[in-house]
């Protein structure tokens, strides 16, 4: 590094705040049984290089501004949990494809730049409804993620192993390596990407969808007859993100910016807080509150105004455009009266939080035959009941947070492909939450897409 070069070091105060969340009621952390092995990881981990640079996340916390002010849109997508087996090229591909191609039809919907951000490399950490799972007369620790433990019904495998953390954070560089190359090096061309979306409009079952598909073709072929620059359209920016959740990781991959000596969190351009770990005085709020990156809050339908509003106060005291993310997630049947108040309190105050859909998260079903599922049009519904809410308070509907994957998996019902509880069982293949399949998902971007255009 030249002497020329700022190294602002962090003050006494910051770095303190840094570890302050250890004094405070803290929620859905794996038990550790051996806390030395836990510290030696944790220095490891903090010796390892950044997985993100704190350029990219401020630059993504002026397209987040952006979209709040009602200028852009932010697509987030990807698995519900991430798996060490699961960062194959080909999966990786799949997903990065699905979201760049539902990408395209939302930035033609909505006539303005959409935000591409996975739920990607570093998906590992999961909240448990029960610290334990019982089948039949055996008892053993609830599996919370690929970054804690195995899935494997056994002692060994459900043994909490600090070790893994390390496995997280190789796995969630080699998945973001590649996320880099297939959005630098060509693969993310526009042209290419419409093409793909060509394959699923000529699918009769989605011929409805061809009128669109249609228009943005003619747009594509309008901008190369006027010698438009497709060297520019053949990259695009790919944001990161995941649930701040696993603190024994979070804490050593937050680091001090040498340009201002405050915290980013380096594992990934944004993370979220999720419904089960939102308390007020809980460690996840304290700490995210001291970290520079753009942050997310899940906002479930037991929400007040006066909860929301003292999320904003403690995660957001100055009013910084960009930085906090409401993700609501409702419940088709209650986003309606759920959403409106949050968004009139917001709206009278002078907050400006970027409102994100997740239309999953409140619309889990158990099938008869056992499998946790969610109805294709439950979450349109839910989709819809967002456009309104913001539509009939005057705010901006501002993106689209989705479970999905780019295989043919069958775990949520419905959708053009008209998959039913018999049909589960064929494909199901996540751990925890059902995902949209890539044609559901696409099928979601092109409804979406009808919304858009009714702003
Ligand atoms: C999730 O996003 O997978 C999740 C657990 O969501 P929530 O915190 O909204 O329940
Ligand atoms: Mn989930």
């Amino acid at each position: 590094m030249s002497s020329s070069e700022p190294n602002v070091l962090a003050s006494a105060d910051v770095l303190e705040g840094l570890d302050y969340w250890r004094s405070l009621p803290i929620k859905q952390q794996p038990q550790w049984d051996d806390l030395a092995e836990v510290a030696a990881v944790s220095k490891t981990l903090s010796s390892l290089p950044p997985l993100v640079f704190a350029g990219e996340v401020d630059q993504l916390r002026d397209r987040l501004a952006a979209a709040a002010r009602g200028e852009a849109f932010l697509l987030q997508g990807g698995d519900c949990a991430e798996t060490f087996a699961g960062a194959t090229a080909d999966q990786i591909r799949n997903r990065v494809k699905t979201v760049l191609q539902m990408a395209v039809v939302l930035t033609y919907a909505a006539e303005m730049p959409v935000i591409k951000m996975g739920r990607m490399a570093g998906q590992f950490a999961k909240p448990r409804s029960s610290d334990t799972e019982t089948r039949g007369d055996i008892t053993l620790p609830a599996y919370r993620g690929d970054i804690v433990n195995g899935y494997d019904f056994t002692p060994e495998a459900r043994r909490a192993d600090p070790e893994r953390m390390v496995q997280g954070y190789h796995t969630a560089a080699s998945t973001l390596n590649l996320i880099r190359a297939f959005t630098q090096g060509g693969f993310a061309d526009l042209r290419e990407v419409h093409n793909w979306n060509k394959g699923f409009t000529a699918n009769p079952a989605n011929a409805r969808y061809e009128q669109l598909a249609g228009e943005i073709d003619r747009a594509i072929k309008f901008m190369t007859a006027c010698g438009a620059d497709f060297e520019a359209l053949k990259r695009t920016e790919f944001f990161v993100s995941h649930e701040a959740l696993l603190m024994d990781f979070e804490r050593p991959m937050t680091r001090i910016d040498s340009r201002t000596g405050t915290p980013y969190n380096t594992s990934a351009h944004f993370v979220w807080i999720g419904e089960r770990t939102r308390e007020l005085d809980g460690a996840h709020v304290d700490f995210l509150s001291r970290v520079r990156n753009p942050i997310g809050v899940k906002l479930g339908p037991s929400t007040t105004p006066e909860t929301m509003r003292e999320l904003i106060e403690k995660l957001d005291p100055n009013r910084e455009p960009g930085r906090l993310t409401f993700i609501t997630r409702m419940g088709a049947g209650k986003i309606r009266d759920a959403l409106p108040p949050l968004l009139e309190a917001v709206k009278a105050s002078d907050a400006n939080p970027l409102w994100i859909t997740d239309p999953m998260h409140g619309n889990g079903i158990t099938t008869p035959n056992g499998y946790k599922t969610r109805r294709f049009d439950d979450v349109v519904d839910e989709v819809k009941g967002f456009f309104e809410s913001h539509r009939a308070v005057g705010t901006f509907p501002g993106g689209l947070h989705v479970e999905l994957t780019g295989d043919a998996v069958t775990e949520c019902l419905g959708g053009s492909e008209k998959i039913d509880e018999a049909d589960l069982a064929t494909r199901y293949e996540s751990l925890c939450d059902p995902r949209l399949n890539h044609m559901q998902s696409l099928e979601l971007s092109f409804l979406v897409a009808e919304e858009l255009g009714r702003r």
